[in-house]
């Protein structure tokens, strides 16, 4: 079984101690009520939730998967209390705005949830996941009448939401899509079919709101022609009750490597009634205007999954007894010792907490930049804030998932044989890790769209907003002793990616092909410069309460911090050469010769 706790101190520390949470987010307007004291009953109410309702039902919901009867899609066992009792604890509303019910609560807090979530049944968390993606859709983009007809039962819960982008010969390239709306009426009606759709059809709500991209009979071709549409599985009648099942139905089950609680649909529409959302052509507008957030939110799915995996790999280690610590017995009274003591079980599992720890530290500052470019009261700090989301989207999205996949692997590893079966549940999270590496934009695409878009927008601005950060914190730190292995760690690393940033920026203006080329391993080494900013400041703050109430906590801190910049980011300079290296090699070969 899976052991876990939520790591509330964790949180804590860096809400409190590394990132500033009272001055950066509790002072928004809007967030007067989100102080200390708030957020900390939340993150434990939350825990709790989590650890007691969701994760027992992770290993079963595996292993019972959804199941497709007469067109209805049963969720396993005990699924549908859980969301029963999520929905009425009012954690479905837990960001939406009061005004449709919600609590208003800063979104770096949602995020903290959904890591709960991710770690303990991340199949569960897709469902209201979804659901919080269509409400933010028509928050930005539906008309009043629309928002007053779906956001108070997005908001409680009592009915959830589907994205139907993807298409049998679509996916990346959603500028191919067939779906139609043909205007009918009022509305329109949508036919076509959409596949592999998280919870396109469950028994878990009264009714699904689906958002579809479509295209309209006076399209443009490609991307510009799309629309978006809301298309309800129960109409809506006028006083707002539930009017007859519209058509639109799960044509099929997807069976799948992992994540098999989350019910992956085949939807058909035959001529569905739906109603267009904004204006005519300009849905993949809306789409990306939406993406920031769900991509994070995909980036935390691969940091809880993580977060699972070191906690049940620690256990185990220390528990398991295998062989003898090299420099002689450390328990010659048992049989032997705990696999703990041997130096590579110790290279893993310090690999898989230093990941983990470094990314929650990058997913909360953006997180927190997120509750600044909505709601600061300067324009100017509001653009900075969402210029550095923007810029770190990508960069989470991919490196979290990539990280995630990296440390349930290492997870099953330390089980050894163990590890690949199933009851442990280790196998289950590698897994239900795999697959967030592909959606919301495979990772490639997070790399493409790093280099290609966020990198040369606004003349490099964006860039600078990550730059200019990381340059004053080794301003401010160079003449200090007990940073001096941290700083020389990050300067030569952060050096390395200035270098690279600026060849990339040059080839790609003469052959994009160069910039493709280099992508990927452009998009880790910045993931791993941001880790290493991190880390040191995780380090800074530690080293300032050695003497303080919890000497071991940041203690281990600083040791991690350390392993960090010595095991781990010395990658940066394999990273470097592979990106200097060009893309002669990647592109020589012919076509045929594969
Ligand atoms: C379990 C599951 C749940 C999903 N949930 C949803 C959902 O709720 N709603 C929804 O609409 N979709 C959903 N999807 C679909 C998912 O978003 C797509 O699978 C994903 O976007 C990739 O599209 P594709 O599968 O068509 O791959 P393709 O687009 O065919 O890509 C194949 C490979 O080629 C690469 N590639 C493609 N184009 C380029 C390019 N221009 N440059 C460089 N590389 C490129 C990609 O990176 C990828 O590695 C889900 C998929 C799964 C498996």
């Amino acid at each position: 079984m899976v052991t876990y706790s939520a790591p509330l101190d964790d949180m804590r520390f860096l809400l409190h101690e590394v990132l500033n949470y009272d001055n950066t987010v509790a002072n928004l307007p809007g967030y007067e009520d989100a102080s200390r004291d708030v957020v900390d009953a939340v993150l434990e109410e939350g825990a709790k939730f989590c650890e007691k309702e969701l994760l027992p039902l992770n290993l079963s919901g595996d292993q019972e998967g959804c199941v497709l009867e007469n067109g209805v899609v049963r969720t396993p066992k005990g699924f549908r209390e859980a969301y029963q009792h999520f929905a009425e604890a009012g954690w479905t509303g837990m960001a939406c705005a009061p005004d449709y019910g919600g609590q208003g609560l800063p979104k770096s807090l949602h995020l903290l949830l959904q890591e709960l979530i991710c770690s303990t049944n991340l199949s569960f968390g897709t469902y209201p996941g979804l659901s919080h993606g269509v409400y933010n859709a028509v928050v930005l983009h539906g008309s009043a009448a629309q928002k007053e007809r779906y956001l108070p039962h997005l908001t409680d819960g009592s009915w959830s939401g589907t994205m139907c982008l993807t298409e049998p010969h679509c996916g990346t390239d959603l500028g191919l899509i067939r779906t139609k709306a043909e205007p009918s009426g009022d509305g329109y009606r949508i036919t076509g079919t959409k596949i592999f759709i998280s919870a396109g059809e469950h028994d878990l709500t009264e009714n699904i709101v689906h958002l579809v991209l479509a295209k309209l009979p006076d399209a443009p071709p490609g991307i510009r022609g799309i629309s978006l549409f809301i298309v309800p599985k129960f109409l809506v009648n006028g006083d707002g009750s539930l009017g007859p099942r519209n058509g639109v139905s799960c044509g099929a089950l997807e069976h799948k490597m992992g994540i098999k609680a989350s019910a992956t649909c085949v939807m058909n529409f035959d001529g569905a009634e739906g109603v267009l959302v904004g204006e005519p052509h300009k849905g993949m507008r809306y789409m990306f205007t939406m993406m920031n957030t769900a991509r994070m939110g995909v980036g935390i799915q691969g940091l809880g999954l993580a977060e699972a995996a070191y906690q049940s790999a620690a256990a185990y280690a220390k528990d398991r007894l295998q062989g003898r610590a090299l420099s002689g017995a450390k328990y010659p009274d048992k049989a032997a010792d705990p696999i703990i003591v041997h130096p590579d079980v110790r290279r893993m599992l310090m690999t898989m907490r230093a990941l983990n720890e470094g990314a929650r530290a990058l997913a909360l500052w953006v997180g927190m930049a997120e509750d600044v470019a909505e709601r600061h009261e300067d324009s100017a700090a509001r653009e900075a804030a969402d210029d550095l989301v923007s810029l770190m989207t990508p960069v989470i999205k991919a490196f979290l998932t990539d990280a995630g996949f990296e440390v349930t692997n290492l997870g099953m590893q330390v089980f050894g044989g163990h590890g690949y079966i199933h009851e442990w549940g280790m196998e289950q999270l590698v897994r239900d890790a795999r697959i967030a590496m592909i959606y919301e934009g495979a990772n490639g695409i997070q790399a493409l769209d790093l280099v290609g878009r966020k990198m040369p927008l606004h003349m490099g601005r964006l860039l600078r907003r990550f730059f200019h950060p990381v340059q004053a914190f080794l301003e401010d730190n160079q003449d200090d002793p007990e940073m001096a292995e941290m700083v020389m760690a990050l300067a030569k690393a952060f050096g390395r990616l200035q270098q690279a940033t600026a060849w990339i920026a040059q080839q790609g203006l003469s052959d994009p092909e160069e910039a493709g080329a280099a992508a990927t391993d452009y998009l880790r080494l910045f993931a791993l410069v941001a880790l290493a900013y991190m880390w040191a400041r995780m380090a800074k703050a530690s080293q300032a309460q050695l003497n303080g109430t919890r000497p071991a906590f940041h203690t281990n801190k600083v040791v991690l911090a350390r392993f960090f910049m010595t095991r781990i980011l010395p990658e940066s300079s394999a990273l470097f050469a592979k990106i200097m290296a060009g893309k002669d090699t990647m592109m020589a070969m012919p076509q045929e010769a594969f």
